[in-house]
């Protein structure tokens, strides 16, 4: 369904992030968490695609798959790291002719395992070329709705390390809106303040499209760790940071203290008017079910207050 369709249905929209599996194992574990996640309803799920088009195949795959078996709604990313305008042009042609109806339009981060790779050669620098872009693909017309894709982008309510100007950084998300992109998703964060203050620093610039919180439950020590790696200039908060180190090493306390918290953050954004949630799930469903169970609902249409 086209976002703009999802936004008018539902107060709230809940949604999922999967990645494409790198190999057998991770396939083993990744449908049966996608089969339990699907029993949530979600609005939809997002495909990740790998640093440097590593993954462009198997996101493609995956979205398909997902899209063919017709219970879940797939938005795949694309980013613009090592791509030329007719590979672009090729990827969303495929997904125009599956009825894919949305993607999520990123810069990407630059592969880390091509030393020489050079930005100055992919045909877009920046997330809002890709969104004209997709825009220009767009009013073409060969996409089965008339208005094409709808266009989701990234924020950063703490900032993006890039960017240390944060009233440039606005201007940059602004460019992306502008562009065309309907609705935004963002980085993950672990205190609701630096999201309300990003949504108002948007209002105040003028940025009137959705904006989607970005969740993740800490579930280990080491995804607490390798999420700072990823997520660079994240901010932990100390009360969090304690209460992890309170577990001391016990890895069934950090798992639910982290779940814990991720409840709390949403609880408290669902009391604050929040357009969307979307979980970063890491290819696995029971977080994600524990805090649905938590806040004491079967589904996504109970939890967006729809009966
Ligand atoms: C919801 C979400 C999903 C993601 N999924 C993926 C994924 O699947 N695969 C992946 O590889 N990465 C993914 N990322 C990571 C993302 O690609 C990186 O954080 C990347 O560095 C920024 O992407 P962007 O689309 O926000 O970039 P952009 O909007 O292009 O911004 C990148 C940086 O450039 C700055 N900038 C923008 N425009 C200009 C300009 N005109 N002049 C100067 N500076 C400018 C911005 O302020 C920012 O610092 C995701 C991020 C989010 C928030």
């Amino acid at each position: 369904m086209h976002i703009l369709d999802i936004f008018k249905s539902t107060p709230t929209t809940f949604s999922f992030e999967f990645s494409p599996p790198r190999n057998e194992t991770s396939a083993q574990e990744l449908y049966p968490a996608i089969a339990e996640l699907e029993e949530l309803k979600p609005n939809f799920v997002s495909v990740t695609y790998g640093a440097g088009g590593s993954t462009r195949n198997s996101t493609h795959d995956l979205v398909v798959t997902l899209k063919d078996g017709g219970q879940l709604d797939p938005v795949p990313h694309l980013t613009t790291v090592c791509h030329s305008r007719s590979e672009i042009d090729s990827i969303l042609l495929r997904y125009a002719q599956h009825g894919i109806s949305n993607i999520q339009a990123l810069s990407g981060d630059p592969p880390k395992n091509m030393p020489g790779y050079d930005r100055s050669n992919d045909a877009f620098r920046y997330a809002a070329d890709l969104v004209s872009h997709i825009s220009e693909f767009n009013r073409s017309g060969v996409h089965p709705d008339p208005r094409g894709f709808g266009i989701g982008v990234g924020g950063y309510p703490e900032g993006h390390p890039a960017t240390p100007n944060r009233l440039l950084e606005i201007d940059y998300l602004k460019a992306k809106v502008d562009a065309g992109a309907n609705y935004i998703v963002t980085q993950l964060f672990f205190d609701n303040h630096d999201f309300y203050d990003f949504r108002e620093r948007c209002e105040l610039a003028g940025i009137d499209v959705p904006i989607i919180a970005g969740i993740m439950p800490i579930i280990t020590s080491k995804n607490l760790a390798r999420m700072s790696e990823l997520a660079l200039g994240i901010h932990y908060p100390a009360k969090l940071l304690r209460a992890i180190q309170r577990c001391d090493g016990d890895e069934t306390a950090v798992r639910r203290v982290g779940i814990h918290w991720a409840t709390e953050q949403c609880r408290d954004l669902l009391d604050n008017k929040i357009r969307g949630i979307h979980f970063y799930t890491f290819n696995r469903s029971t977080a994600t079910r524990e805090i649905y169970t938590s806040l004491g609902v079967k589904d996504s249409r109970v939890l967006a207050g729809i009966r």
